[in-house]
């Protein structure tokens, strides 16, 4: 890491590859000979024609997306997403909703207008601390679709299995997308914000499977039509330029970290070391239970709100960025995205134990 920067732990937007911001750099001023940046070029130059196949065509290659679905990118955020994928798949009838965090909820409750949301589970009386298992899921016959959250970024919990439904799966892969290789074609909807993962913040990659296009309700708004965007390929008004260039750079520095399968063990050494300390802490405690535990938010607290704070203070003191926990659930949360160096959960470790031997 390069001296002046922290590990940033920030739950999103979030920490990106040290060498896809140089690239980034070096390319800033001059794109390829271009004379301009990126940010300066129109959506239907040459120039930006080429980043954007080229874009597509690496997310396809690297998440394995079958030649049955689209790839979209989009704005508005995963939050708009809560609005299309009812407006686009309910037809006003009946969906499936897991319950598992403050995302999934919010989701569930925009879905309330357009159709009738069956709650499947919901975790809410638990602290949102565990997944349910396929056998606890109430599904109904019959229904458009059934949606769950992969990864509880709030909370600290992810899916460690593909619930079946009978139904189409729709899933917000915002903060563990490109973290695991998936079985894509399993899904009828998987959608991703892609601050935390991915990119800047300013994209949303969609990928739908083209037969559930075009069922939209007739109010639906062209941006927000998944028929119209997969039939403009994106491209009917300006999309977010910068982001997709960036998410270029991204895509190559994955498959240079040997792609999908390279962040799973990545993926699984950080946050292992990270709960493997705080299962032997005598101080701290991990939020959620083991089995429903998330690779990419690690959860964790004192119990003591003061201590908390304290060792907030403690851990940015030594360049550990960005440990406060979401309001709704306190305490402290790491964010070990795809973009974390494993030296980032190393330093943690580290900077718990060095706390924790000046407290007990
Ligand atoms: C951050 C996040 C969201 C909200 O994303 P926006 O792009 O801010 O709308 C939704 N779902 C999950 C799982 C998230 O982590």
């Amino acid at each position: 890491m390069t001296e002046d920067r922290v590990y940033n732990f920030s739950a999103g937007p979030s920490i990106l590859p040290e060498p896809v911001l140089q690239r980034a750099r070096a390319e800033l001023m001059n794109y390829r000979g271009t004379g301009m940046s990126v940010m300066e070029m129109s959506h239907r130059s040459a120039a930006f024609s080429e980043i954007f196949a080229e874009t597509k065509e690496k997310f396809r290659k690297l998440m394995r997306v079958p030649g049955s679905h689209e790839i979209l990118f989009l704005q508005g955020g995963a939050t708009l997403q809560f609005a299309a994928i009812p407006m686009n798949l309910m037809e006003g009838g009946t969906a499936d909703y897991a319950i598992t965090g403050n995302f999934s909820g919010k989701a569930a409750k925009e879905a309330e207008k357009y159709g009738t949301v069956n709650i499947a589970f919901s975790t809410e009386s638990c602290g949102h601390s565990r997944i349910p298992a396929q056998e606890e899921l109430r599904l109904t016959p019959d229904a458009k679709y059934f949606y769950y959250c992969a990864n509880n970024t709030i909370y600290g919990t992810e899916w460690q299995y593909v619930p079946e439904s009978g139904s189409p799966l729709v899933c917000d892969m915002s903060s563990d997308i490109l973290s695991r290789p998936v079985d894509v074609g399993k899904f009828g909807l998987i959608y991703a914000g892609a601050q935390k993962n991915l990119a800047p913040a300013g994209l949303t990659v969609v990928i739908v499977d083209k037969s559930l296009a075009g069922r939209e309700l007739p109010y639906t708004p062209q941006i927000m039509s998944y028929e119209t965007m997969i039939r403009h390929d994106s491209l009917l008004n300006t999309p977010p330029c910068w982001c997709i260039y960036m998410l270029s750079l991204m895509l190559d520095w994955v498959q240079e970290q040997g792609g999908a399968a390279g962040m799973e063990q990545l993926k699984k050494a950080r946050a292992q070391l990270v709960y493997d300390c705080l299962d032997d802490s005598r101080l701290f405690h991990a939020h959620a239970e083991k089995g429903s535990r998330s690779d990419m938010n690690v959860t964790f607290r004192t119990g003591d709100a003061a201590l908390d704070a304290e060792f907030i203070a403690f851990a940015a003191a030594r360049g550990l960025a960005n440990l406060k926990g979401h309001k709704l659930a306190g305490g402290m949360r790491a964010s070990l995205y795809n973009a974390m160096p494993i030296e980032g959960a190393e330093a943690l470790v580290r900077t718990i134990k060095e706390f924790e031997r000046n407290h007990v």
